[in-house]
Formats: C-alpha cells, structure tokens, sequence
C-alpha cells in the first residue's frame, strides 16, 4: 500500500508563508503533498498570451524550488480538469484528507462540491479554510440576519467585529518539515499548458509607511508613481496575506486605506449572497435600459480612441499594462455606459480579459456601481463630466501625455460624442427605464 499523505491544493493563496489551510494540513497527522492544477476549464476560455497565467506560473515556480532547495520536498503542477487530477491522485497516493482555502466564485464553489462529493464516496474529508478575507459569508451581517448592501454600515460593523486576533499570523514556516519528502514531483512549463510568456508583468506591491500614510494625498491622481500600493493582483493570487495587509492599515493608521480593503470584503459578500448579479443588474429595473451597444463605439472605447483623452489614457494603460489607475477606471467605465451606452456587462468582460487584478466581485460590483445598478450606486443622474475629471484629477495632464503623447496633435481622434448631448440622452434612456 502506498503510503498516507495528506494533500493542501493551492487556488487562490500563492504563497507558503501566513496561509490558514496550508497550516491545518501542515500540523496534522500525515505528510503533505502540495499541489497546484490549471484547470482546462478556466485556461481554455483565456488568450494563450494571458499575462495571469504567465505569473502564476512563475510564482508555482518560485515556490517549488524554495520547496526543493530548502526543505527537501516539491509543488506538484498537473493541468487537467481537476475531478479527473483527483482521480489519478487517488490513485497514486493514500489519501487521507484534502486541504484548501475557500474560493466563493460561483464557479469555484460548484468545483469544489463535485471534488467534496468525489472525495466523500471514497471516504475523504475535504477540509476547507477562510483565508482570503478577514470576514466571510454571513460573518458580517444587519441585526435582522440579511445582508448588507450598502457599504458604510457594512464597514461600521466590520469594525466592530474586528479584533487584532482575527490577523494573527499562520505560521506556516516551522512546519514544512511536515511536507512529503520527495522532490520529483510532477512539474509542467508555460508550453506544456498552452501558453507563452507575456511581455505584460505584474509589479511588486509597495506598502511602504511612506505611501499608506500619504495615501489619501496621492491614492486619486493616476500621475503620481507612487500613490497606491499595487496590492490588487496580489491579493488576488494570494502572493501576499489580507491579514499582513490589514495589519499594515492599523500600524500606520491609515483608515482610509483600510476602508479599501473593506470594500474588497463588502464586494466578496455581495458576491457570495447575490451571485445572481454577475449577469443581472442587482436592481432589477436596471436590466430595462434600451443599451445602445454599437459594436464599432465599443471598439473605439476599447483601443482608447474616444477623443476624451482620459478615458483614452486610461483604456491605452490598461491595454499596454494590464492595469488602470482607480479613478479612471471609474471614469471609463462610467463613459461606457453612460456616454455611449453600452451595457455595463460588455465592459466588464473586457476588464475581465485585461485586468491583472481582475476580481469577479470587485468588477462585478464596480461596474454595476458605475452603471447604477449595483449596490451603493451613485444616482443614476450623477454622470461624470470627463473635461473636469482631467482639471480634478490630471492638472498637469503628466498622465495623459504618457499615455496619449499625440493628444495634442491632428492625428488624435475627434471626440466621438459631444458630450453634452450624451448626457441628455443618457438621462433620458434611463429615466425611461427606471422612473
Ligand atoms: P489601492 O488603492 O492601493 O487599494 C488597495 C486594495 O484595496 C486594492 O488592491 C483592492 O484590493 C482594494 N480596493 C481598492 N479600491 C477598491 C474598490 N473600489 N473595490 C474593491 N476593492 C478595492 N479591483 C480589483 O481588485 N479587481 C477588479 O477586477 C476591479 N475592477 C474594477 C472595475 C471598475 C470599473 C472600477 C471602478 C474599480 C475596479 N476595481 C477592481 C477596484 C480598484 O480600482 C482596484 O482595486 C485598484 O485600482 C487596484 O489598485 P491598487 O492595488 O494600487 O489599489
């Protein structure tokens, strides 16, 4: 008979230091062999130059030789849709449990409920974490037992239940040795997957005590280099812990730059009660809008050839960089749906595409937010002027010239909409629909 191992599947936690289910695994009974699957189910529907998939990879890789050289074992990388990899491991090993951090996409939780179902047939337990999120679920909740849907109250409560044991520190480190002791394990290149590398890098985070205590001076300018932290892929794949991150908040006081991190757990929640709303508007009259969605605006839109120089600067960073600065991207999105009409759904499909940071629930809730269907949307009628927001929020124009150098030029685009006009007609389509 083969010989017991325990195995910790890393999703979404890309790292070996502070992750809660990599522990769990780790301080119990058997040895653990870490495993990480590129599920052909998510890879299939991505350009084979994805730039995500391109950082994954090297972080699996990074984390296998620290495995290698340091602690005498490995990450085992296998592709394939992961009913059939759990089959082949059942196979190879003697499994007795299965560890991983929780995931609430609505895609990842009908996975793992045919991996938990797989697992229980053969008399496993699938032992699962939070890790991503300080709060999940129903943990934050109104008096009444529904959820919040609006964020302030949300955040207030947040707070409330907040205490400074809920961002200990898993350490994970003083329990490697806990790891199987084999270092050829299973390995796959960015070929073997499918893909190639991408020229778009994801940068480090910066959350140095100079920027999270100036950050409410600079976070609104897209100019300044330095002027937010660059956390989001990361706290995406999990290359860095949420609670480290909190944890930086509170030592260097900044609430301003904490209330983000909430917003990122307000928008999980929302997700995880309403995933109805990654395909309808969360109030439902916003699904009777007459969008205009003209193909060839759309494209104009997406090329960053609107005539509006930040929103084409904005649309250009994200193209070249896989990143868009906060601000415009509220502003895109907003010109998007508002200016031209567009339904908010094709937009967010394309950030979707784009985004290195992409998050279902933080996309999914910012563009419904910018559309005013969402949760704690603006009012419909607060439609954003994108000649002021330049005044507001680029005065120098430093980061439309790096973005549109020609944007003084004849060569750059007429506006595509005069946006008054827009305007008007924006407010009247809307107020057809939603009274
Ligand atoms: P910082 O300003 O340094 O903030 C730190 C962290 O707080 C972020 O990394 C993020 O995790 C969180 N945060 C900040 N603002 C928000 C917010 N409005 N909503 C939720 N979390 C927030 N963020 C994503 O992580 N993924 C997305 O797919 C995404 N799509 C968006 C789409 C639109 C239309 C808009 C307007 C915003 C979107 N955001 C998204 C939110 C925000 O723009 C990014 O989180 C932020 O720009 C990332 O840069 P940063 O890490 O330097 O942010």
């Amino acid at each position: 008979m083969n010989s017991k191992v325990s195995i910790f599947w890393f999703r979404r936690d890309l790292r070996l230091e502070d992750n809660v289910g990599f522990l769990e695994a780790l301080k119990g009974d058997f040895p653990v062999l870490p495993i990480f699957i590129f599920d052909t189910e998510i890879l299939d529907k991505l350009p084979k130059d994805d730039a995500r998939v391109t950082f994954i990879h090297q972080r699996l890789q990074k984390m296998r030789s620290i495995l290698q050289n340091e602690w005498g074992s490995s990450l085992a990388i296998y592709r394939g849709i992961p009913e059939t990899i759990f089959k082949g491991l059942l196979g190879e090993y003697n499994v007795q449990g299965v560890y991983t951090n929780h995931d609430y996409e609505p895609y990842a939780k009908e996975r793992d409920k045919r991996i938990q179902e797989l697992l229980e047939k053969n008399d496993i337990g699938f032992k699962t974490f939070k890790d991503q999120v300080i709060f999940e679920k129903n943990e934050v909740i109104k008096d009444d037992g529904n959820p919040y849907v609006v964020y302030t109250p949300y955040m207030k409560k947040w707070k409330e239940r907040f205490n400074a044991d809920l961002i200990k520190i898993h350490d994970t480190l003083l329990y490697l040795q806990n790891l199987i002791g084999q270092t050829e394990l299973p390995n796959l290149s960015l070929s073997d997957i499918g893909f190639q590398t991408s020229s778009i890098k994801v940068v480090d985070y910066n959350v140095a005590p100079s920027l999270i205590q100036r950050y409410e001076d600079t976070r609104n300018y897209p100019a300044e280099e330095n002027g937010t932290s660059r956390l989001g892929p990361h706290l995406r794949f999990g290359t860095v812990s949420v609670r480290k991150m909190i944890k930086k908040a509170i030592v260097e006081k900044n609430e301003i730059f904490w209330n983000e991190l909430i917003w990122r757990e307000f928008f999980m929640q929302i997700l995880w009660h309403y995933p109805r709303t990654v395909t309808e508007a969360f109030k439902p009259k916003y699904d009777r809008i007459v969008w205009r969605n003209k193909e060839e605006e759309f494209e104009k839109w997406k090329k960053g050839e609107t005539g509006y120089k930040l929103v084409d600067a904005g649309m250009r960073e994200l193209n070249e960089t896989g990143y868009m600065h906060n601000r415009v991207r509220m502003l895109v999105a907003s010109f998007l749906c508002k200016h031209l009409l567009i339904d908010w759904r094709w937009g967010e499909s394309y950030f979707a595409e784009k985004l290195l940071d992409y998050e279902m629930s933080s996309n999914v809730g910012n563009w419904q937010w910018a559309a005013g269907s969402g949760v704690d949307a603006a009012p419909y009628f607060r439609i954003f002027n994108p000649m002021t927001q330049v005044t507001k929020f680029d005065p120098g124009e430093k980061y439309i010239s790096k973005w549109v150098p020609e944007h003084t030029t004849s060569t750059y685009p007429l506006k595509m909409v005069d946006h008054r006009e827009a305007r008007e007609r924006c407010l009247k389509v809307y107020k057809d629909a939603v009274g």
